[in-house]
């Protein structure tokens, strides 16, 4: 269809970001991504039901020889654990899934990561072809490589980098997604034009109402150009050495608010939408960057119906306790991703608590 899009990743293992309405139909699609005569499909008790038959139907017409076998997994964050993943790896074991098999991991980004990580961890590693079927795992978690699960201790603990084979984005299931699962998602389409293209905050001004009406061309835009961002900026540092912290755009802010709301508080995408206002609003305080900027950015989240002041009652010194132990933190003190403007991000260490707290 005309609103079908690719993008590619360069990187030692190359691979291909396809984007557009039902793709999960596609079999040829698929199946181009299969070495072997095994697959396994690993999706939570959400998306299997709504999902899961329709990639088995379209998988095994387009490869009959296919033993394709399935794990569903509770769906949300509480499932990424290192139980749900020896269970993953136990039922790869059952089936005698050999190196050459590949397991399509169907789901948001709690499903990607940790079945992406059984992938990276099955017999040293065999191939994970991502189907995201949430926003924010369409322009984020599915590309890039990182793996993880969590540990009670903190989020993302154990993990691998792991590229996908193939990631295949069909944009007409986030026709079921909660609405505020996808006003999520695209806080972090906002972070990329906000961290390095001024032309795509432009692009999403114009598009707010048509990504909110979810029109198809837009949203595979909007994708496209987001993993064009991510996969830019992953092939230049695959191992966050340097320019990917500038993915973290909003983020030391909002997991800031994350860790101290808890669960019921502002969901991950609202707590960065909260994050990068505040991010831009720090930038103004340490003259970096002009007031109209923040006002620009601030409008078009609030377009999109995300949050853009932080919550009331939150006690602004446990805050920035919860800053100070950042994983990204490092021994020069409090790093935040500053600005320069719209679209000039960049990684900014050793700022004074007492600007943080003045935000
Ligand atoms: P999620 O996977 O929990 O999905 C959100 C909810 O939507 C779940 O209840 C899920 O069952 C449901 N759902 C998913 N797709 C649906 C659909 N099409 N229709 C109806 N319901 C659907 O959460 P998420 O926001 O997609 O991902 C969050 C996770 O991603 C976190 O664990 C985070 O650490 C991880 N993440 C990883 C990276 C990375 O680089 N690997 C980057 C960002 C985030
Ligand atoms: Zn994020």
């Amino acid at each position: 269809t005309t609103s079908a899009r690719e993008v590619a990743v360069a990187g030692d293992t190359p691979y291909t970001i396809h984007i557009g309405p039902r793709l999960l139909d596609d079999g040829a699609l698929l199946a181009r991504s299969v070495r072997g005569r095994d697959a396994m499909l690993v999706s939570d008790a959400h998306v299997a039901p709504l999902y899961a038959d329709r990639v088995t139907a379209a998988l095994q017409a387009a490869r009959p020889d296919l033993r394709i076998q399935r794990h569903v997994l509770p769906p949300g964050e509480a499932a990424k654990t290192l139980a749900n993943f020896a269970e993953v790896t136990l039922a790869l074991a059952d089936a005698r899934m050999r190196r050459d098999a590949t397991l399509f991991a169907l789901g948001g980004g709690v499903i990607g990561d940790l079945a992406g990580f059984a992938a990276a961890c099955w017999m040293r590693g065999i191939d994970c072809v991502q189907l995201p079927t949430t926003l924010l795992a369409m322009v984020d978690s599915s590309v890039g490589g990182k793996t993880a699960v969590d540990l009670p201790q903190g989020k993302n603990l154990v993990g691998a980098f792991h590229p996908p084979r193939a990631v295949i984005a069909d944009t007409a299931v986030l026709r079921t997604l909660p609405a505020r699962e996808l006003r999520a998602g695209l806080a972090e389409v906002v972070k990329y034009g906000a961290l390095g293209d001024a032309d795509f905050l432009d692009w999403l001004d114009d598009h707010a109402d048509a990504l909110l009406a979810m029109d198809d061309a837009a949203l595979a835009e909007a994708i496209a150009r987001s993993c064009a961002h991510k996969a830019a900026i992953v092939a230049r540092d695959p191992f966050e050495h340097g320019e990917r912290a500038l993915l973290n755009l909003g983020h030391t802010f909002g997991h800031a608010i994350e860790t101290e709301q808890g669960y019921g508080g502002l969901n991950h995408g609202e707590a960065v939408a909260v994050g990068m206002v505040l991010a831009a609003q720090l930038s103004e305080v340490l003259g970096l960057a002009p007031a109209a900027d923040t006002v620009h950015l601030r409008d078009l989240l609030q377009r999109l119906g995300l949050p853009v002041d932080l919550p009331g009652g939150l006690d602004p010194d446990r805050l920035l306790a919860h800053m100070r132990l950042d994983k990204k933190a490092q021994a020069d003190g409090l790093r935040f991703i500053v600005w320069d403007g719209v679209g000039r991000a960049r990684v900014l260490a050793g700022v004074p608590e007492a600007a943080v707290l003045d935000v």
